[in-house]
C-alpha cells in the first residue's frame, strides 16, 4: 500500500454509524493504487447528531466526495444540492460527489444490484419476488425490480409494517406499480407470499457481522429450488440465511458482487476512471481471508 501522501492528493470520505464492517476503505484505495490516481478514501465513524457537520466538513475542507452507509442514506438527502434520477425516485443516496462545492447525489447501490441479478433476468421477469426489509438498500432494491425485471407482483416484508406499507405507496405513486403487498416479518403471515416468490431478496441488517447468528426463524419451509435467494450482506459472504435457502436447493447469491459493482460507479464518478474490477474482486477474497473474518468455509 501507498505510504506517502502530497499537497494534491484527493480525499474521498466513508461516513456511517458504525463502520468498522467496511471492506470499501480496502477496495477503493488498492483501485486508486491499480491505477496510480492521487487519492485517498479514509472512514469517519459518524453518528447522526453529527451528519449535518460533517457534510459542512466536505465543502469546508474540500473533500473530492463521499460514500454514505447506514444509517445516514435517507437522512442526507436534505444536505445535498442535487440528486441523480435514481438517487431522487429511491429517496436514498450511498455517493456524493463535491463538484466545486455543489454537493451531487447518487445512489450506486442501484447498479450493483442490477449487476447481481442479470444474470438470472429472465428466470425473474414477469414472476412475483419479496424483499425482506424496507431501508435505503430495500428501495434500491425495488427500484431495480421495477425498472429492469418488470415483476408481477412485490411483496414487502419488514419488522416495522407501517415502513413496508409507505415504501409500497411511495413507489406506487413514483414508478406506477399497484401490485405491492406489504407484511410483517414473522411468519406464518408472510410465508405463502415467500413461497410462491421467485426471487427472495434480504435487505435488513440481520446476520451482519456482529450479530452473525441472527437470522429469520421459522421460514425454512418457503424456501424451494426454483428460487434465486440474494442477501445483501456482504459480512459474512454467506449469512444464515442463505444457507437456509441452500440447504433447500435455491440458488444463493450473497452481497460481495454488489458491493464491487456499486463501488466501481462510485470511483468512476469521482475519478471518471474504470475500476480494474476482477483485480480487485481477486484481491478482496484475498483480504477477507487474511482478516479471517466470515468466508463461505463458516
Ligand atoms: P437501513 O436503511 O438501516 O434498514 C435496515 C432494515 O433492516 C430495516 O428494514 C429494518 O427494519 C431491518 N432491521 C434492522 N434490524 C432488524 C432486526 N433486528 N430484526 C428485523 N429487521 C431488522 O439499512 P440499509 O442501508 O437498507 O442496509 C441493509 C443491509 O444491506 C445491511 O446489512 C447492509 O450492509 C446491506 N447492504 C449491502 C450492500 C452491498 O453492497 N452488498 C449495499 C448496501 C447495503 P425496521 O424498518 O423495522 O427498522
Amino acid at each position: 500500500m501507498r505510504d506517502s501522501f502530497f499537497a494534491n492528493t484527493e480525499l474521498i470520505g466513508l461516513i456511517g454509524h458504525p463502520i468498522k464492517h467496511s471492506y470499501s476503505p480496502f477496495i477503493q484505495n488498492f483501485a486508486f493504487e491499480q491505477l496510480n490516481l492521487d487519492y485517498i478514501y479514509l472512514p469517519f465513524d459518524v453518528p447522526a447528531e453529527n451528519l449535518k457537520a460533517a457534510v459542512n466538513g466536505v465543502l469546508a475542507l474540500g473533500l473530492k466526495g463521499l460514500n454514505v452507509t447506514l444509517p445516514h442514506k435517507e437522512k442526507i438527502i436534505k444536505f445535498l444540492d442535487e440528486l441523480s434520477e435514481e438517487a431522487s425516485i429511491i429517496g436514498a443516496v450511498n455517493t456524493i460527489v463535491n463538484d466545486h462545492g455543489k454537493l451531487m447525489g447518487y445512489n450506486t447501490d442501484a447498479f450493483g444490484i442490477l449487476d447481481t441479478l442479470l444474470p438470472f433476468k429472465e428466470k425473474i421477469s414477469g414472476t412475483k419476488v419479496s424483499v425482506i426489509g424496507a431501508g435505503g438498500s430495500a428501495r434500491a432494491v425495488i427500484y431495480t425490480l421495477l425498472r429492469h425485471f418488470k415483476p408481477e407482483e412485490i411483496n414487502i416484508i419488514n419488522r416495522t409494517h407501517q415502513r413496508a406499507d409507505t415504501l409500497a405507496n411511495d413507489f406506487a405513486l413514483k414508478m406506477r406499480f399497484d401490485s405491492f403487498h406489504t407484511f410483517e416479518l414473522f411468519p406464518p403471515d408472510n410465508m405463502e407470499a415467500l413461497s410462491n416468490s421467485r426471487l427472495i431478496v434480504n435487505a435488513t441488517t440481520m446476520g451482519m457481522y456482529p450479530d452473525i447468528e441472527d437470522t429469520i426463524t421459522d421460514i425454512e419451509d418457503s424456501f424451494n429450488e426454483e428460487q434465486i435467494v440474494f442477501d445483501l450482506i456482504y459480512n459474512p459472504t454467506k449469512t444464515n440465511f442463505l444457507k437456509m435457502a441452500e440447504m433447500q436447493g435455491a440458488k444463493v447469491v450473497g452481497g460481495l458482487k454488489m458491493l464491487i459493482s456499486q463501488a466501481a460507479k462510485s470511483f468512476e464518478l469521482w475519478t471518471g476512471a474504470e475500476m480494474p474490477v476482477a483485480i480487485i474482486s481477486d484481491s478482496l477474497q484475498q483480504y477477507i481471508g487474511k482478516q479471517n473474518i466470515y468466508s463461505d468455509k463458516n
